[in-house]
């Protein structure tokens, strides 16, 4: 096991009836902004227990928040809050309200010319405004970690920054908020957490037994709940455990100890940046060819996912491959979810773009060995077609 640091301060609050926990956790005084999407909030019955939670404070509202949060809407937000001197935000929504709002409490922090730069320069991000979450679509596990993905319209660029200085305080999930997510979300929710672990869980083994079971229990709890939530999203112990399993895929624990690829995120924040595909199903066409492409130097790993998480123990080693990234690609079908290029009516000269893009920005390296260069990356895609 390597050696590692933990930290995560973000208290949950899990379970029906939660939101009215928040009241408690913002400091009565604060000047609060309340940050949410396109209005399924005021839909399904989240925004007034929000609003019920807050009563006594002063609160003011950010919405349309866009998927894949926009940079430019961001910026509105930072101008608000800064003119309003809020103090506390909460994000009410899914992993794009959540990232988005992460992005608006460093950026109302930051003292250079252009918060962009935290993503395109990494420049530091020295502090930021206290917030919290009300997590209304399991998947990304943004309500339980400093991470958050952005995109600039304006250069269809989608980046990524992080910091101690952006963990929520606080995040609430309670399961009977994504009773009204459509499937395709369900779906996304599902596969993202999926991916997520197997970032965290494909790579080499390094002697961490715990990790390795910590991770295939999530990938077991969302093999079996996943296909349930299609059935219904409404069955209240399915959708508890989606949230609480996606919560766990990319809270930091999993990951400790142990090396991580990235690489799959990384490439389909390309699809997403350039075709607005759904961020999961930029996953789901990614890593079936990345995992066959660099099978050899995973082989040990993937052997033990296809007999721990799919019951695959027969035939040579390579038909044994072969069957455990089949199970993963039928597993992400069977969620109703495409996994390959084409079916996005995506070609090659996206692949080109990609390529050229990657080039452009210096980016090499990827992956848990960090030997995926520019020209691996053009292959993968290639295969994914
Ligand atoms: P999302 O973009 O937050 O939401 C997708 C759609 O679901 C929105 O239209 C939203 O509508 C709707 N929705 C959310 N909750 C709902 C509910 N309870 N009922 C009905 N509709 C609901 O989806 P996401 O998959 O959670 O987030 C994707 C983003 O997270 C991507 O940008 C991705 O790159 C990023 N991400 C971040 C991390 C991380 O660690 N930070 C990890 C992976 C991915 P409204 O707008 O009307 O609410
Ligand atoms: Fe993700």
């Amino acid at each position: 096991m390597n050696n590692f640091t933990f930290y995560n301060p973000v208290k949950i609050f899990f379970g029906k009836g939660q939101i009215s926990a928040i009241s408690k956790e913002i400091p009565a005084n604060a000047r609060v902004m309340v940050t949410y999407g396109g209005g399924s909030i005021k839909k399904n019955g989240v925004y007034d227990q929000v609003m019920a939670a807050l009563q006594g404070h002063t609160v003011l509202e950010f919405c349309n928040i866009e998927p894949n949060p926009h940079y430019e809407t961001l910026m509105q937000a930072v101008d608000i809050a800064k003119r309003q001197e809020i103090d506390f935000v909460l994000a009410v929504g899914g992993g794009s309200v959540i990232d988005g709002t992460k992005f608006i409490v460093a950026a109302m922090a930051y003292e250079g010319e252009d918060p962009w730069d935290m993503l395109a320069e990494r420049a530091p991000v020295k502090g930021a405004v206290p917030f919290g979450t009300v997590l209304t679509l399991p998947g990304t596990g943004s309500e339980m970690n400093s991470g958050a993905v952005i995109t600039r319209v304006s250069t269809q660029e989608k980046l990524s920054f992080g910091s101690p200085h952006t963990f929520p305080q606080f995040s609430v999930l309670d399961p009977e908020t994504t009773f009204t997510l459509p499937l395709r979300q369900v779906s996304n929710g599902v596969v993202d957490a999926f991916t997520h672990v197997l970032e965290q869980y494909l790579t080499y083994p390094v002697n961490a037994p715990l990790q390795d079971r910590m991770a295939e229990s999530v990938l077991l709890t969302l093999k079996e709940e996943g296909p349930k939530a299609l059935q219904s999203t409404q069955d209240y112990e399915t959708m508890a455990n989606i949230m609480w399993s996606a919560t766990m895929a990319l809270n930091g624990v999993i990951r400790v100890g142990v090396p991580t690829d990235w690489a799959t995120h990384y490439i389909g924040h390309e699809l997403t940046a350039l075709h607005g595909i759904d961020h999961a199903r930029t996953l789901a066409v990614v890593l079936p060819s990345l995992l066959r492409y660099k099978s050899e130097v995973k082989k040990e790993k993937l052997l033990q996912y296809g007999e721990r998480v799919w019951g695959v123990n027969a035939g040579t080693e390579d038909e044994r491959l072969e069957a455990t990234l089949q199970a993963t690609i039928s597993f992400f079908e069977s969620m109703e979810i495409d996994t390959k290029l084409s079916d996005y009516k995506v070609g090659e000269d996206t692949i080109k773009q990609i390529v050229k893009r990657f080039q452009e920005r210096g980016v090499k390296n990827l992956g848990e060995r960090s030997d995926i260069q520019v020209t691996d990356v053009e292959q993968i895609l290639l295969m994914s077609l």
